[in-house]
């Protein structure tokens, strides 16, 4: 079994690409929470439901995130209704915040919803919440503390960042399962995900990293940085804000403590090798994730890896 740590859109493309090569009985995905949000009155998680929708072959490619070929009807009428409309909710995608809210409201755990949603979408895969328990990233910035999603939806992460924390984190403990997955894989992959605000919220669950460091199995990252930028979105100014150099240097850096293997993209070949005076395992592939063919041939490239990963001396390529 592989477990994958994973986020939102960047781990999303990195899943497609493993569900492509890897069978799905065979893939435990444990997904960042510190996103979610209490929104229309609904309980939403957003990197839940991009996991979801990926495996299940329903994710909108263009947007990256919610339902393909969604309608927004209900946003517009929200909208005529005077109410917040910033964070976008197609209509089927609501179904799906619906179904979560109503069993969470009948008692069930957040797992316990997730399961649900993954079965009744044919999702075979196993997917884990990091916790049951509520841990929220929250934005320190020079107009106040900021969820993640007022953060980077409401407001297009053009805030200067002053802290970075993980509200609940401390009390929280790891959802059914989770350490479980660490413990008993073959191999843990961590996707090209944001290293602060999509794979620091797990990290921070007491137990999580704990179990990396302890686990027999392969630790394997892909760097979300690549040629010293993130892909997309705001990974290089949160690392900046927590004091990790914007590089593949800080991606390492980040997981150091756990970490047998960093995947970087060609680009990058120099600064790996660079890393690799410093101890640790790097190997280059092409991390780009455009096309189907692109994310597939990642996922392999990992996948061929990991069995050499915890012993493997540095590479030369
Ligand atoms: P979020 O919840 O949408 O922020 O989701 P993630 O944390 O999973 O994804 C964001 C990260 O994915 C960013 O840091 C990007 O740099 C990274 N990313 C997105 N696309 C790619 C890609 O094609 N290749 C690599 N290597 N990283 C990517």
């Amino acid at each position: 079994m592989i477990a994958v740590l994973t986020g939102g859109t960047g781990g999303a493309k990195f899943v497609d690409g493993l569900r492509q090569i890897v069978p799905p009985e065979e893939l435990t995905l444990i997904v960042n929470t510190g996103d979610d949000l209490i929104w229309w009155g609904l309980y939403m998680s957003p990197d839940l439901d991009s996991i979801a929708y990926v495996l299940a072959g329903l994710l909108s490619k263009e947007r990256g995130w919610g339902v393909k070929g969604d309608t927004f009807y209900c946003l517009q009428a929200m909208g005529d209704l005077g109410q917040p409309i910033w964070f976008h909710v197609g209509d089927r995608d609501l179904a799906v915040h619906l179904l979560r809210s109503k069993l969470m409201a009948e008692g069930k755990t957040l797992s316990e919803a997730t399961k649900e949603i993954a079965s009744r979408l044919g999702v075979t895969a196993k997917i884990l919440p990091m916790t049951n328990s509520r841990v929220e990233s929250r934005i320190g910035t020079p107009v106040g503390e900021l969820s993640f999603e007022e953060y980077f939806v409401q407001r297009w992460y053009q805030d200067p960042v002053q802290s970075v924390h993980f509200a609940g984190a401390a009390e929280a403990q790891p959802a059914p399962g989770v350490v479980d997955a660490i413990m008993s894989a073959n191999a843990i992959l961590l996707a090209p995900s944001n290293p602060v605000t999509s794979i620091g919220p797990i990290l921070a669950v007491p137990g999580i990293r704990e179990a990396l460091r302890e686990t027999q199995a392969p630790v394997v990252a892909v760097s979300p940085i690549v040629g010293g930028a993130p892909v997309a979105g705001p990974a290089g100014i949160l690392m900046a804000a927590q004091g990790l150099p914007v590089s593949i240097a800080g991606v390492a850096q980040a997981y150091r403590d756990f970490l047998d293997l960093l995947v970087v993209d060609t680009r990058d070949a120099a600064a790996a090798e660079k890393l690799r005076e410093t101890g640790f395992h790097v190997q280059c592939a092409r991390t780009v994730m455009k096309t189907a063919e692109d994310k597939a041939q990642l996922a392999r490239a990992v996948v061929a890896l990991i069995s050499g990963a915890s012993t493997a001396p540095a590479s030369t390529d």
